[in-house]
């Protein structure tokens, strides 16, 4: 669309594992992401959100499809484009720790990407890295520590304002919560609701805590073995799943503890492996609603109350229209 910042178009990514087994992380996902907007990207271990994050910034491969992020074709873009790219977007990690330079201490972190991506005169750093210090809540006088001097919440503080320096227009942020304490991580949250309605920051979200999603995305993604299943306006999603593996994951939230992380086997059966997918739906070994068509053939897209809904369920034709999909990302 053309007011999108960001276009992923039927995306896959493929790669050889161990003794030549194929691994399909990524297997057609189509999506767009306008300016300001959040997305979060839900689904268990090894669905493929971390895979397509990486894939989206050319952190890794692309294997078909097309990702379009602000007019530069990311699949292949020349080094000019390469290099708008990096200047524009950033990605926060899981791990505070490992995201930073051990060696170096949080202000010559933050320091580097300034000189590196050219943003401030060099007599103006010293002061952006303190005002990025103030913005993201650390005390410029921690700027001379190194990562291993402080907290994990102080840590990731200081690689959210690391990914600031470069005045982003999209931040992916992979997991970048879940190894912190549960009062460090609403103040991580916090701050990201805070920075994104200043700063006007598109933002993908990659958790398994699906109250951390509820209350930070515009709009919600669920991921099963590479693919989309269900996408919506995360009230819509998370009011009325549509989806069987999207109810299943709701199913097992408890209502008494809302901020709780996906359930590590929603359904039982066996666990998914991106390395033998399923024919058909890939769903449909654990689902319970499996019809004769899920093991045949693949489900496409059906817009159903306000959400994208791949599943057998929803074959009616006259849910399927282009307005409503208009209407669903207007
Ligand atoms: Fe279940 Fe069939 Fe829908 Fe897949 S397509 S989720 S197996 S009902």
């Amino acid at each position: 669309m053309s007011d999108s910042l960001l276009r992923v178009d039927d995306l896959q990514v493929h790669f050889l594992a161990g003794k030549g087994k194929l691994v399909r992380a990524v297997n057609g996902v189509t999506f767009d992401l306008k300016p300001g907007e959040t997305l979060g990207l839900v689904g268990e271990s090894g669905c493929g959100k971390s895979t397509l994050g990486r894939a989206i910034l050319k952190l890794g491969p692309l294997t078909a499809g097309r990702v379009s992020f602000d007019g530069i074709d990311v699949g292949t873009g020349d080094h000019a484009g390469i290099a708008q790219l990096r200047r524009e977007t950033a990605m926060i990690f899981q791990d505070p720790y490992n995201a930073l330079n051990p060696r170096l201490s949080i202000g010559s972190a933050i320091e580097e990407v300034l000189r590196v991506h050219r943003k401030v005169p060099p007599e103006r750093i010293k002061a952006r890295v303190a005002e990025l210090m103030q913005l993201v809540g650390l005390a410029p006088a921690l700027a001379g520590r190194r990562p291993s001097a402080l907290s994990g919440g102080q840590c990731q503080r200081a690689g959210i304002a690391r990914a600031l320096a470069v005045e982003p227009k999209l931040i992916i942020a992979d997991e970048c919560v879940a190894a912190l304490d549960v009062s460090i991580q609403a103040q991580i949250i916090n701050l990201l609701i805070e920075l994104k309605a200043r700063m006007n920051l598109a933002l993908i979200f990659i958790a398994h805590d699906l109250g951390v999603v509820r209350r930070l995305c515009d709009r919600v993604a669920v991921m099963y073995l590479g693919r989309i299943v269900e996408e919506g306006a995360t009230e819509d999603v998370f009011d009325a799943p549509k989806h069987p593996y999207t109810k299943a994951l709701m199913r097992a939230i408890p209502e008494i503890d809302p901020d709780c992380g996906l359930p590590a086997d929603p359904l039982g059966g066996e666990p998914p492996s991106p390395l033998d997918i399923p024919k058909g739906c890939a769903f449909h070994p654990r689902c319970p609603d499996v019809m004769p068509i899920c093991r045949e053939a693949l489900p496409q897209n059906r817009f159903v109350g306000g959400c994208a809904v791949a599943c057998h369920l929803y074959e009616d034709p006259t849910t399927n229209s282009e307005q409503e999909r208009e209407r669903i990302h207007a």
